[in-house]
């Protein structure tokens, strides 16, 4: 079957033909449909992130998918229905594996998961996929086009889950919510934290953190949601409280490492910031002293979230059910064929988010 591969070595995508999957007993076979584009695959295909699965010389890539069960293989799952996978599974030299058998595999320190795609295992970009019913989430037909958002609006509801968790202990009546970054993850939890929706329509006014001219897409994106955009060059994470508001809830998804420590100065008294940025070492001057003496006296709190668990994505495909159809349609700015990877992963700026279509329903 066609596939989109790193191989070791390169420091770009391959497509090319790889075995089909082997269907074990407990797999359901996917035929893929469409598979998204993140940076988490361009720090794979540049070796900063993630490893091969072992004994292998390529890595089939992607985690961001969408497909329909070809062969239920005796699950509950029927033929036809769409799908979309989740991407930790447990290592491979098998044993027990406690945060798996009570569904938090999201909690799994490093070393006790493989994530497909990322790290020690295949990703979902070929024709086929398989995987145990277990690990597969059914989606409604309608979404066989953007249901690969499911993947990283997941990776959003989680952070924020974990943040309003470390709220509620007390009565806690959050009215702002900032969002660094204009990125597929800032934009997409813009278009969460923006919903009319029972967990966040206590967020009544939305700020996105960027740093672009205008005109530009994604600021368009950011006033259509009825945010404001906030221009880092101007007003600095450290200056939004003064120019804006103080936040009650921020999102953290630029990867700059000076924002969690800037977002404590953002924050309201008693806010929370969520923090999902993945950055390199990055070494900073800063007033710790004053930093933790604001934590400690306004009980703000910082929670660093990564991947997500089963009830996250079910969340993920109910935000993604309210999204407006024009939100997706500007941030989805290409679809290309798997012979044109290539194209799909350079670095375009105007490009917002890609993804690479094997087949339509
Ligand atoms: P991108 O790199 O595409 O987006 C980051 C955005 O932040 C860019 O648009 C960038 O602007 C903007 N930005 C960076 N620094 C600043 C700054 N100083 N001021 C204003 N804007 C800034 O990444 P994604 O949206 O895909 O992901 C965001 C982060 O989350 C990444 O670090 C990624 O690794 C991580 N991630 C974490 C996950 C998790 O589960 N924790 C899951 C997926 C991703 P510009 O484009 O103009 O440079
Ligand atoms: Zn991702």
């Amino acid at each position: 079957m066609k596939a989109v591969t790193i191989e070791q070595g390169d420091t770009g995508v391959t497509v090319r033909e790889v075995p089909d999957p082997v269907v074990g007993p407990e797999d359901v076979l996917v035929r893929t449909l469409r598979v998204g584009i993140d940076g988490t695959d361009h720090e794979v295909i540049g070796g900063s992130h993630g490893g091969y699965p072992a004994g292998e010389t390529y890595q089939i890539l992607g985690h961001e998918a969408i497909g329909v069960v070809e062969d239920p293989n005796g699950s509950d799952l029927q033929q036809g229905q769409l799908v979309v996978p989740t991407v930790r599974r447990p290592p491979p030299d098998g044993g027990t594996n406690a945060y798996f058998d009570r569904g938090e595999p999201d909690m799994a320190p490093d070393g006790s998961y493989v994530e497909r795609g990322i790290v020690g295992a295949h990703g979902f970009m070929s024709e086929y996929v398989a995987t145990p019913a277990e690990f597969l989430v059914p989606v409604p037909d309608s979404f066989a086009e953007y249901g690969f958002l499911i993947e990283p609006i997941s990776n959003i509801e989680k952070a924020i889950e974990h943040a309003l968790a470390t709220r509620s202990a007390f009565e806690w009546t959050p009215e702002s919510a900032f969002v660094l970054g204009n990125g597929p993850l800032g934009l997409l939890a813009v278009a969460v934290l923006t919903q009319d929706a029972p967990m966040y329509d206590q967020f009544e006014r939305g700020y996105c953190l960027g740093r672009r001219d205008r005109p530009d897409p994604t600021i368009e994106i950011i006033e259509r949601l009825g945010a404001t955009y906030v221009d880092s060059r101007e007003t600095p994470v450290s200056a939004f409280k003064a120019a804006h508001e103080p936040a009650d809830l921020i999102v953290e998804a630029t990867g700059y490492a000076a924002h969690p420590f800037e977002a404590i100065t953002a924050l309201a008294p008693n806010g929370v910031a969520a923090l999902l940025g993945i950055p390199d070492d990055w070494t900073i001057d800063l007033d710790a002293g004053r930093l933790h003496r604001e934590l400690v006296l306004e009980n703000k709190a910082l929670v660093g979230s990564v991947n997500s668990n089963i009830p996250q994505f079910e969340r993920a495909r109910d935000s993604l059910t309210r999204m407006p159809e024009w939100f997706l349609d500007e941030l989805v700015t290409g679809v290309f064929e798997p012979a044109a990877a290539p194209e799909a992963f350079a670095d375009d700026t105007d490009a917002i988010k890609t993804v690479i279509e094997f087949d339509t329903v």
